[in-house]
């Protein structure tokens, strides 16, 4: 197991938690439940609770944090594999990742020329519609997304966990969309989790800066 330590710059907000994965897959899951419960797809832009499933189901929620398979509304793009249903399917939703939406802004784009008449206009009002959602979402990206990974100790477990947070409690934000956020630096819960190591016995093995 791995106790890791995230932070939040824009948020000033520190995570602490545990995973039998890797950090890198926690943090993915986090930043999508840090946005809330619903997800957008690229594509075609509809809204699918997938992230509130994945917030009840903790260590495996980042196994869900895709768009699931969803019809085409006829006027988008659809998947290589069916064509009833929208490229988004099977994607990540645009809270986590603008590269589809992007891919397909640029094929639209591409198309427009050949296009006359209400096919055209319809086609321009696509390319607006996703500007200004890619926009939207990359601007929120960075406003709020902003979760890294600050420090990971491996080999740690629950026990150093619960006392870390323990040691935080004072500084635990109750407000926050997610669990075991804290108000506190990095340094602050850096401190708490070496602290709680040493009163389990442990030794402190810095694994990451
Ligand atoms: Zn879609």
């Amino acid at each position: 197991m791995t106790v890791y330590i995230l932070e939040n710059k824009v948020a000033q907000r520190v995570k602490v938690g545990t995973t039998n994965n890797t950090t890198q897959e926690r943090l993915r899951a986090i930043r999508a439940n840090w946005h809330g419960l619903s997800a957008t797809c690229q594509v075609c832009g509809t809204r699918r609770d997938i992230t509130g499933r994945a917030r009840f189901n903790h260590e495996d929620c980042h196994m869900s944090v895709v768009m699931p398979k969803h019809p085409s509304n006829g006027t988008h793009a659809t998947h290589p594999d069916s064509r009833f249903n929208c490229l988004g399917s099977g994607a990540l939703p645009i809270e986590l990742d603008t590269s589809l939406a992007e891919k397909y802004l640029s094929d639209l784009k591409t198309n427009h020329s050949s296009l006359s008449g209400s096919e055209k206009s319809s086609n321009t009002k696509m390319i607006n519609t996703l500007e200004a959602r890619i926009g939207r979402y990359k601007a929120l990206g960075q406003a709020e997304g902003d979760w890294v990974i600050a420090r990971e100790f491996k080999e740690s477990g629950e026990n150093v966990e619960r006392l870390a947070h323990e040691i935080l409690k004072g500084t635990l934000d109750t407000d926050a969309p997610i669990g075991e956020v804290f108000k506190c630096s990095v340094e602050e819960a850096v401190r708490a989790v070496e602290e709680a190591i040493g009163r389990l016995g442990g030794t402190v093995e810095k694994t990451s800066e």
